[in-house]
């Protein structure tokens, strides 16, 4: 028999990690190599259908540059406030298109391939499940800090978990101070407004002000997480508290959320991985200190191993292994 006529599959898929600034797209292979890959500015389109059009182009070209259509299965998207279960992109507070975008759709209908899109968090764990810290485990919370917030997505029996609307999982809402720091959310107290990167600056500002202690903080042009980690790694001892304050409050939340969930393992990502031990010691206290007994010295905090700017593609490419449907050129 001639293997010519046994069908093969398609060894690669696309991933496009959309972010504020820049879009990142690659081509991923079966074993989580990036072929090649690039990007292009988010705000230079305003519009979405200027934006759709120029993704799809790029796309294209990079594909037919690398092996060509016959070889690219399907295509993922990360996408902040995208829907896995509408593949949309539902009001997305920080980017230049309001309202519900389809744009899983409306780039299936440009690309001839499946497409499938979810937000960022979920993209994020998938990737920490496929290639990082989470590999190999079925219960686990992936949370991720930035600048702006902390996102979170939850993972059981090797899925992730949704809700009924694709919302679930929004630890960085939970309130941990009632009538704490306003949210941009519209509530108070929410735990993204102490642990996110601008809640650390803040919390400095605060210890500052209530001080007479001489810090090295106050002779910095800008606070910013990077400046308080090299405070702290000169000795300073209000930039240490600074952290530990952090530390305290993200340890309660994510023991509020293992004692619930019973995970195997939590894994940090994004900026706030940076402070290595000064985040990590006081987090794992408090952590230990507020989580179930019963579960206490058995949930391991983990650190990302993945590379930032590579996970989310790699995430997405994870996710359009998951498309069931076929491409249309097939
Ligand atoms: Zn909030």
């Amino acid at each position: 028999m001639d293997f010519k006529e046994i069908d093969h599959i398609k060894t690669r898929v696309v991933g496009i990690d959309i972010r504020e600034n820049t879009t990142t797209y690659a081509i991923v292979d079966i074993r989580g190599d990036i072929i090649a890959e690039d990007s292009f500015s988010t705000e230079d389109y305003p519009k979405i259908s200027d934006f759709v059009s120029v993704l799809a182009e790029k796309v294209i070209m990079l594909v037919e540059e690398n092996g060509g259509y016959e070889t690219v299965r399907s295509v993922g998207i990360s996408a902040p406030s995208g829907n896995y279960l509408t593949g949309c992109i539902e009001n997305a507070a920080n980017m230049p298109w309001k309202g519900v975008i389809p744009l899983a759709a409306m780039l299936q209908d440009r690309l001839g391939l499946a497409v499938a899109l979810a937000n960022d968090g979920h993209i994020t764990a998938l990737g920490e499940k496929a290639f990082g810290s989470a590999h190999g485990m079925k219960d686990f919370i992936v949370v991720s800090i930035s600048h702006g917030g902390l996102g979170s997505c939850i993972f059981s029996h090797g899925r992730p978990h949704l809700g009924m609307r694709g919302f679930a999982g929004e630890l960085g809402h939970t309130c941990v101070v009632v009538n704490g720091r306003e949210c941009g959310c519209g509530r108070r107290g929410c735990l993204e407004t102490y642990c996110s990167s601008r809640g650390l600056v803040k919390t400095a500002e605060e210890l500052m002000a209530n001080s007479q202690e001489p810090t090295l903080l106050s002779s910095l042009e800008t606070l910013s997480i990077d400046t308080i980690i090299d405070c702290c790694n000169k000795g300073d001892q209000l930039a240490i508290e600074v952290f530990r304050r952090l530390g305290f409050m993200l340890g309660i939340g994510l023991a509020n959320c293992a004692s619930i969930l019973n995970p195997e393992g939590i894994v940090l990502t994004g900026d706030m991985r940076k402070a290595g031990k000064w985040l990590y010691a006081p987090m794992k206290e408090s952590f230990e200190e507020h989580v179930f007994p019963n579960i206490r010295g058995k949930v391991r905090l983990l650190a990302s191993i993945l590379k930032e700017g590579e996970r989310d593609v790699l995430g997405a490419s994870a996710l359009a292994w998951d498309v069931k449907e076929y491409s249309l050129f097939k």
